[in-house]
């Protein structure tokens, strides 16, 4: 009921505004094209909405009935160029509805989706529209095309084809059917992880079995234990945040015992819970989706549209990562399980004990305390540490500019220019928490870059993070992990903004899943360089510069439990790999399956794979399937190509620099991405130096 009062609701307001009143159907007034944000209100996005979607189907319609002949312009080009309300209004609302939302935001989101999800697949099965395409691509080398234009012809037939549009009608009808039952049983399994999470509860009622657990995780735990109507007692659960701290610290073996199982076992409890049905039916529907397409597997189908390419590629380089990881997390239980000898209870060491006796070795080893850092890490700091960092590598500036409209007073705006004082770009950062943000990091488009009629088009990015705040008395100061996160969310930035393409779906982050990572992770190597650390780690107080042994205990502490934290992830890595390369579509034992993925490996029974498969959410309950790989695949590329730095002998040198930006940076989706890693390194990119930076080697 109440969706529909909105939308009648909107229905008024578009009346009541003449098309001129609403910024969306005007030419940003704005120098560098930035919406107005001052002056857009909520009542603005569902017409603008409605009316982007009906000229952007107009302009689909004219294109698809066209009786001239196809070519390169009036047809891809045209496609790519078209929409351009329904992009501006998409950009400023889904920009915002993460960053900035509220409940009427969240209620034009519900309504918008599914009608953006139709208008989507209308352009994806328009017959006529395919045909067109088809006979570019057919001809494809006989056009005289430019680099650039021959990988959009080829991205445009490779996602029609995917989205089934090379189907007859009745392949169609039963791939809208898979689709549909799909997308239910994610959503059922994500569901099921869900419910299972939030019904467990472990309630201590004597202190004295907290013994270990510092003075704060006592303190949420009594706090939890209060807000379930148990006050008095202490309250663990399955989240996370509840139950780490207890598996690092708690002295109680049976306590982290319970608490790890319990984490281990959800939704695997043959109960209306479980998932293991669940996933039979996903495999069914992906495997028989994928044939449907004409891909032997699910892997072979995700695949294809990476920088991978095949399931043979991912799985050597696991395989490369697997074996020294393997070896080390063997070392480092030795190493844990002569801890437990000394302390002479004559105990084996278990899953439970891992991280217990790990923070135990790690005090011991580095004496390194967070708290001693965050002083050095002041957000400001930090920020002009990246942006020198960017002016030292590329020769960027950036000016704060204080006359722009913007969404919410926490965010601030830099122009960003080259060298030669041309405009590279704008960028907004907006560090902080708030209700109505979403969780994590990330960076995204406000608006793309594109030439169109001889002029560039600068793109305007911005970052979003949930930083540590400033409270009344002190600066915001990060922790280690936020440092790193601005740093790699600064890269994203950089890919985004240096871009010089033609075309909008080709430019900036507009990559594969396997390489928009590159950009961003290779920029957490430079954070931790001595070198680099000079210019940004300095006390919020005194100014001072941090200490040596402070930036050698970070040096020294970086490649601690890798064996361990490798492990876990490989593992998980391959486990989505064996499913999706599984061709049979029968029922199968899940748990079976899932013990023979993790023999076939050699994993040892004293590290559980980072998710287990009855709530392995990012390839059951979402389309990141054949995909956990891409973590360590854009790993190898990050340290290869921060190698490329260092042999060099200096991190700034500035020949790579120009190098990794002419050669990738520039270059957004516009060649493929190995071809591109390639012509800059000059070699393909060898898994080394990966091994090196997390100690495997
Ligand atoms: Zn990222």
């Amino acid at each position: 009921m109440k969706n529909t009062l909105i939308i009648l609701m909107m229905g008024i307001s578009l009346m009541a505004f003449a098309k001129t009143d609403n910024p969306f159907f005007e030419t940003y007034k704005n120098k560098y094209g930035a919406p107005p944000f001052d002056k857009i209100k909520i009542e603005h996005y569902m017409p603008a909405f409605k009316q982007g979607i009906k000229e952007h189907s107009e302009e689909i319609n004219a294109i698809a009935n066209s009786q001239a002949a196809p070519t390169f312009d009036n047809t891809i080009a045209a496609l790519d160029f078209s929409g351009d309300l329904l992009r501006k209004v998409s950009s400023v609302f889904f920009n915002l509805h993460s960053a900035d939302t509220n409940e009427a935001m969240d209620n034009i989101a519900k309504d918008i989706t599914p009608v953006l999800t139709e208008h989507n697949d209308n352009m994806y099965l328009n017959g006529k529209l395919f045909v067109r395409i088809k006979t570019l691509y057919d001809k494809r080398t006989k056009l005289g095309l430019t680099g650039e234009q021959m990988r959009l012809l080829e991205k445009y037939h490779r996602n029609f084809i995917r989205s089934g549009a090379a189907l007859n009608s009745a392949q169609k009808a039963k791939l809208r059917e898979i689709n549909k039952e799909l997308g239910l049983a994610e959503l059922q399994f994500g569901q099921n992880v869900l419910d299972e999470t939030n019904s467990y509860q472990k309630v201590i009622e004597n202190k004295a079995e907290l013994a270990g657990l510092p003075e704060n995780v006592i303190q949420t735990a009594a706090e939890d234990a209060k807000t379930a109507g148990k006050e008095g007692k202490w309250l663990f659960s399955t989240h996370k945040a509840s139950f780490i701290p207890v598996l690092q610290y708690s002295e109680n073996r049976k306590l982290r015992k319970d608490l790890l199982l319990a984490y281990s076992t959800r939704a695997n409890h043959d109960n209306d819970k479980d998932n293991k049905a669940v996933i039979n039916k996903i495999m069914k529907l992906r495997t028989q989706k994928a044939q449907l397409l004409g891909f032997a597997t699910s892997a072979d189908f995700i695949l294809d549209d990476t920088m991978a390419k095949t399931p043979k590629a991912v799985y050597d380089l696991l395989k490369t990562v697997w074996t020294p990881a393997l070896a080390k997390a063997k070392e480092e239980a030795t190493e844990l399980q002569k801890l437990m000898d000394a302390e002479g209870n004559g105990e084996k060491l278990e899953a439970w004990d891992w991280w217990y006796y790990s923070e135990k070795l790690r005090k011991a080893k580095y004496d390194l305390d967070e708290e001693m850092l965050k002083p050095y890490f002041k957000l400001e700091n930090v920020r002009q540490g990246v942006f020198d960092l960017a002016s030292k590598l590329y020769g960027l500036k950036f000016k704060k500019i204080s006359d722009m409209p913007v969404y919410n007073p926490d965010v601030e705006v830099f122009e960003v220019s080259d060298a030669d004082n041309s405009l590279i770009g704008i960028l907004y950062t907006d560090y902080f928490p708030r209700a109505g943000k979403s969780a994590g990091a990330w960076m995204n488009n406000i608006t793309d870059q594109y030439t169109k009629n001889g002029v560039n088009h600068r793109p305007i990015i911005c970052n979003i993070g949930n930083l540590t705040k400033p409270t009344a008395d002190t600066p915001s100061l990060l922790s280690m992990d936020d440092v790193e996160t601005l740093f790699h969310e600064f890269g994203h930035a950089l890919h985004g903004l240096l871009t010089q393409c033609t075309y909008p779906s080709m430019s900036g982050t507009n990559v594969s899943r396997d390489f928009v990572e590159l950009p961003s992770q290779v920029m957490e190597n430079w954070c931790w360089e001595p070198q680099v650390m000079q210019t940004y780690a300095k006390h919020y107080k005194t100014g001072e510069v941090m200490p040596k042994e402070l930036m050698d205990k970070i040096q020294l502490a970086g490649t601690f439990n890798q064996g361990f934290i490798n492990t876990e992830l490989l593992a998980a890595s391959m486990l989505d790999m064996d499913y999706h390369m599984r061709k049979d579509t029968t029922n199968f034992d899940v748990t079976a399956f899932e013990n023979a993925s993790l023999a076939g490996i050699g994993m040892i029974p004293e590290i559980i794979v980072r998710y287990r498969s009855t709530y392995f959410n990012h390839i059951f309950s979402g389309d990141y399937y054949a995909g956990y790989y891409s973590y360590t695949w854009a790993a190898v590329l990050d340290a290869d190509a921060f190698s490329a730095f260092k042999e060099t002998g200096n991190v700034y040198d500035p020949k790579t620099a120009a190098a990794f930006r002419k050669k990738l940076l520039e270059k957004g989706d516009s060649e493929d991405p190995m071809k591109l890693y390639h012509d800059f390194r000059g070699k393909a990119p060898n898994p080394d130096a990966l091994l090196t930076k997390r100690g495997l080697k």
